[in-house]
């Protein structure tokens, strides 16, 4: 699977986490289902957004928001994609690419840029739905043969601080060329998944299928593009302001809460992201945690075919939750959270030392029947987000929802 990843000019949005969180899930699923799997998720590192958001300094910025990206998405508990391809270090493939795209009559250099020549592709349109006679332009330069043609090199501009040799002078990349290129180098000309943010389709997409195909690389056997986050206004997530970056959103609701709302939601439509939702997430997730709080019954035989047929109908995650949320069997949940990263819910968390000392000397204050003492102390344990629940042997700690 080859997934479209950041372009590392600011901390990533939460809307940018969700081709994260599902293309982690999906190659989870395909392992435990016996597929071989290796997710690519590129680093867009050279864009005219890093220039326009630091000129002069862009080099830096992307290294620090490769670090930001790096950092929360580490914090979501799925590990890492099996490779992370940057375009800096790609760019002997992508020069050789263009080269080749020209050779070939597909792509033509003017002034220190080369443009893609749409009109030499039937195809293109095909992914979008795009009519070719009607495609608007994406690059204006008069200098174009025809206004649709995309650039997939350009010329080295004054504030613009990184640039590479190519026989068209110094210049970079477009951006388009940079994942045809990153694409191949990591997973051969021809591979099964491609997968994206919707936003990707067009332009983005398309011309990837037009570069890579045009010079006779298969390509992506299918496509999958996530929904789009729908985040209303700043009234619908008062719980992190106007800072809608996963920063801040795993900082504010944790992990669990932030990766059970990700599940609610069919990851090819769009998903509302509120107060509301993420409340419910987190109501979601303690009730998985209370299962493990209480005795374990086994479920059914064909609990767990029920789960894998909803996986395996077009990765349907909320259809997956419903019935992980029939399911009082200890050790079948604790499977089916595990292939999206939440086994942390089946492990109840230890209480800190201080919160021990106010159980016992509620214990202590109930075996003596002081009971307005014992209350007291209940009392204060609840502030301090956690209760004590009758248990054989005396008492267990749970954290409050
Ligand atoms: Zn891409």
């Amino acid at each position: 699977m080859y997934v479209c990843g950041p372009t590392v000019y600011q901390r990533a949005h939460i809307g940018n986490a969700r081709p994260f969180v599902v293309f982690s899930w999906l190659r989870n699923w395909l392992r435990e289902t016996g597929y071989e799997a290796t997710f690519v998720h590129n680093v867009t590192d050279v864009n005219d957004k890093i220039y326009d958001a630091a000129p002069g300094r862009s080099a830096q910025l992307a290294r620090d928001a490769t670090n930001w990206y790096l950092e929360d998405t580490a914090d979501l508990g799925l590990g890492t994609p099996d490779e992370m391809p940057f375009a800096t270090d790609s760019m002997p493939e992508i020069v050789a690419l263009i080269e080749e795209l020209v050779a070939a009559g597909y792509a033509y250099p003017v002034d220190g840029d080369v443009y893609f020549r749409v009109a030499r592709f039937p195809e293109y349109g095909k992914l979008s739905g795009q009519r070719p006679d009607r495609v608007e332009e994406q690059e204006p330069n008069p200098l174009k043969e025809d206004p649709r043609d995309f650039a997939l090199w350009k010329a080295n501009k004054p504030e613009e601080d990184t640039w590479w040799d190519s026989p068209w002078g110094r210049g970079r990349p477009g951006w388009h060329i940079e994942c045809s290129a990153m694409a191949e180098k990591t997973l051969g000309p021809e591979f099964w998944i491609h997968g994206g943010g919707l936003d990707l389709v067009f332009p983005h997409h398309e011309n990837e299928i037009a570069q890579s195909r045009s010079v006779g690389r298969p390509f992506a056997r299918i496509w999958m593009h996530n929904g789009m986050l729908e985040l209303g206004g700043d009234e619908m997530h008062k719980s992190v302001g106007n800072d809608v970056s996963l920063r801040n959103v795993l900082d504010t609701w944790g992990r669990e809460a932030t990766l059970v709302y990700f599940l609610t939601g069919h990851w090819h439509g769009p998903i509302d992201f509120s107060d509301t939702a993420m409340q419910a997430a987190s109501a979601r997730a303690d009730g998985f945690r209370e299962v493990f709080r209480n005795p374990h019954v086994a479920a059914p035989a064909d609990a767990w075919n029920r789960f894998a047929a909803a996986l395996d109908d077009d990765f349907n995650t909320p259809a997956a939750i419903a019935v992980m949320h029939e399911w009082r069997d200890h050790a079948l949940l604790r499977r089916a959270l595990g292939v999206f990263g939440l086994e942390s819910l089946a492990e109840e968390e230890e209480a800190p030392a201080a919160v021990v000392e106010l159980a016992e000397r509620r214990q202590a204050a109930r075996a003596a029947r002081d009971f307005d003492e014992a209350d007291r102390l209940r009392e204060e344990l609840e502030a301090a987000g956690w209760e004590a629940r009758d248990a054989p042997g005396g008492y267990r700690l749970v954290r409050r929802p």
